[in-house]
């Protein structure tokens, strides 16, 4: 598989579901996740497009990374964009990616996450797919599945995530501001993020 086609399919997966994720942020937020996602990736195609056919997974993360961070406005841009640049970081010099590195590229992504928006799990996120993603790689992990297999719990895991979050109140974020309110929505981010997730799995399955 090659880093520029994987990242191609979760973008494409992203634009697809723009008006989707537009309804959803229009509930609890301001009604842009779906455009901010879109115009983001549209930016990250032009400049992957521009980089060499055997550009590694690290230097396509990075371009990721920062596409999306110059060109998504809302709080997902240099939410998403530093967890592309931390995914970028943990995944230095390999040229595939197993069980154990997708596990430590997706804590990377999510302590990136974190560091710049202060959230933990519970608080109606995109976290709150991510980080049972992660934890879903580590018992496949321990349970000695491969990538693939570690892969798809882990979006069984996030879309289980997304429906948790219409159980909770948003603490952070615009969505907070409805408090008690917010509850019955699903998370805008949640859902990109278990799009992205399955798209990479529809990818190496
Ligand atoms: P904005 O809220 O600025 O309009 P978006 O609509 O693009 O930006 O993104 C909203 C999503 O960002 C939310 O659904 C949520 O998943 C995520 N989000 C917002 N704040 C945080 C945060 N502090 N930590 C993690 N994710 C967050
Ligand atoms: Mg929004
Ligand atoms: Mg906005």
């Amino acid at each position: 598989m090659t880093a520029i086609e994987a990242i191609k399919l979760a973008g494409q997966a992203i634009i697809e579901e723009k008006d989707f994720l537009t309804d959803l942020d229009q509930a609890i937020g301001d009604g842009d996740h779906g455009i901010n996602m879109a115009r983001g990736f549209s930016s990250v195609f032009t400049k992957i497009d521009a980089l060499k056919d055997d550009a590694d997974i690290s230097m396509v993360l990075k371009t990721v990374g920062m596409g999306l961070i110059s060109s998504v406005g809302g709080a997902s841009g240099p939410l998403y964009g530093t967890a592309f640049l931390r995914a970028s970081a943990a995944c230095k010099d390999k040229n595939a990616i197993d069980a154990v590195t997708a596990k430590e590229m997706l804590d990377a992504a999510i302590k990136g996450i974190q560091d710049r928006g202060k959230a933990v799990k519970g608080e109606k996120t995109m976290l709150d797919a991510l980080i049972p993603a992660s934890e879903a790689i580590g018992t496949g992990i321990d349970a000695g599945k491969n990538v693939v297999e570690c892969l798809k719990d882990a979006v069984e895991a996030a879309q289980t995530g997304v429906e948790y979050t219409k159980t909770i109140i948003a603490t952070k974020g615009r969505a907070s501001y409805l408090a008690e309110r917010s509850i019955g929505h699903q998370d805008p981010g949640a859902t990109s993020s278990t799009t992205m997730l399955k798209a990479l799995y529809e990818y190496v399955k």
